[in-house]
């Protein structure tokens, strides 16, 4: 299911978590929602900032962030290159 953030579009009164945004599973067909569920404010969705693509790393990066790069050689033969 996509995450959907949700930002008060009022003020917020209190301390409620839509006053700086909140995440939320959603399904696809459900419809977006209008008010917080928590204090009733409206809302709206807003982009995630998650939502960017993945960025791109070069070998070096993933080498620096300990990740492995798997490159497929033969059939079934997998050679390090990091
Ligand atoms: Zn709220």
């Amino acid at each position: 299911m996509p995450i959907y953030h949700y930002k008060a579009t009022e003020k917020v009164k209190g301390k409620c978590r839509c006053k700086d945004g909140f995440d939320i599973l959603q399904s696809m067909s459900e419809k977006p929602l209008k008010k917080c569920p928590e204090c009733g404010v409206k809302i709206k969705k807003v982009p995630s900032k998650f939502s960017g693509g993945v960025a791109l790393l070069s070998d070096g990066n993933l080498r620096d962030k300990g990740f492995t790069k798997l490159v497929k050689k033969d059939k079934g033969v997998y050679e390090k290159t990091t």
